[in-house]
């Protein structure tokens, strides 16, 4: 039986970054203000899941940093019974003046997404400028100066972009003592997704192991869906998440909250849950949402991804989603 123990929460669809695979050029539409989540919304809703047995929170969007007040919801959810332990997925461009304010709101560790070590690459794939390479990897410095722990870097794989420069990620890995998780392209994100740009999280283990030799598995192996590895005769640690390649929906313990409210059961599947319109409703009850979210879980635990993936897909972009 599936245990659901992980709530991903996009606290916004809004971003400062413009990157080619997650929100497509042109995109200028964004949810009105009003249909987005309070932050006592989203602390309701936690204190729902964490009755049913969530215990780990990760804030996405969008770009979470640049919601407004952001260090209060991670206050308020601090104090939710249950939730041991919160997060945050950012792209670090704001992270070096929040670490500390976030640090002391309660938020315990962060992934960093970076695609490339290349300042025009990453002015190229994320639409921002040459200095902003800079300026995330400050953040970088920042949030480990902070005592945020562990700081992890998401990179997004794409074939002849930043396939060739697995060794400056290893060489980054063990300079900032963070690890690095190479993640597969998934085709969420508008047209950017094709053959072409797509390579599978085995081919940069090959790669890796042809330079380094055999990767030895890592004390968090086991925790979630990335593996992670040592990378040996060196300090590096690499982690995989080959999304699309191989499923993991048999391990899944997930689910989404957009940050329009509905609760997304499977990043692949458009089956959602509206809990906004249930929270507006005049006929709100805790006892309602908590038997909402217990009736979803229990479809949760019956769908399986791959199907889901058939049979439904993914009409969202990922930006409103969250990763
Ligand atoms: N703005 C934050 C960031 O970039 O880290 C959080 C939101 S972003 C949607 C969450 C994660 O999803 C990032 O690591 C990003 O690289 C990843 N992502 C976005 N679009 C993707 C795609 N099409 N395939 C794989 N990963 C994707
Ligand atoms: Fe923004 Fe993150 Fe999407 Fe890039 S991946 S556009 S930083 S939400």
């Amino acid at each position: 039986m599936k245990v659901i123990n992980y709530l991903r929460i996009s606290v916004t669809d809004r971003c400062n970054f413009r990157c080619k695979y997650c929100m497509p050029e042109g995109v200028k539409e964004f949810i009105p203000h009003p249909e987005i989540l309070r932050y006592e919304e989203i602390s309701l809703i936690v204190r729902a899941f964490a009755t049913l047995g969530v215990n780990s929170v990760r804030l996405t969007g969008g770009e979470p940093l640049v919601r407004k007040g952001i260090e209060s919801l991670i206050e308020e959810l601090s104090s939710v019974e249950g939730i041991e332990d919160i997060s945050i997925t950012t792209n670090g461009y704001l992270l070096s003046e929040k670490a500390p304010s976030l640090k002391r709101a309660g938020l315990k560790r962060v992934n960093v997404s970076v695609d490339t070590l290349n300042p025009e690459k990453f002015a190229f794939i994320t639409g921002s400028s040459k200095d902003a390479l800079y300026r995330v990897i400050d953040g970088i410095a920042a949030a480990i100066k902070e005592g945020l722990s562990p700081v992890k870097v998401n990179t997004v794989l794409i074939k002849g972009f930043n396939d060739d420069e697995i060794e400056e990620f290893i060489k980054f890995s063990e300079e900032f003592g963070v690890e690095v998780r190479f993640i597969e392209l998934m085709p969420v994100g508008g047209k950017f997704f094709s053959r072409e740009n797509f390579i599978p999280a085995s081919k940069i283990r090959q790669l890796l192991e042809e330079r380094y030799g055999e990767l030895t598995p890592h004390k968090t192996f086991k925790k979630g869906p990335a593996k992670s590895f040592r990378v040996p005769g060196t300090k590096a640690v690499v982690g995989f998440i080959p999304s699309v390649s191989e499923h993991f929906c048999h391990e899944c313990n997930r689910v989404r909250l957009t940050s329009d409210g509905k609760l997304r059961l499977c990043l692949m599947s458009d089956r959602e849950v509206d809990l906004k319109s249930l929270l507006r409703s005049p006929n709100f009850t805790f006892e309602r949402l908590l038997s909402t979210i217990r009736g979803a879980i229990l479809l949760k635990r019956r769908i399986d991804g791959v199907e889901a993936l058939e049979t439904l897909g993914c009409s969202r972009k990922m930006f409103t989603i969250g990763g």
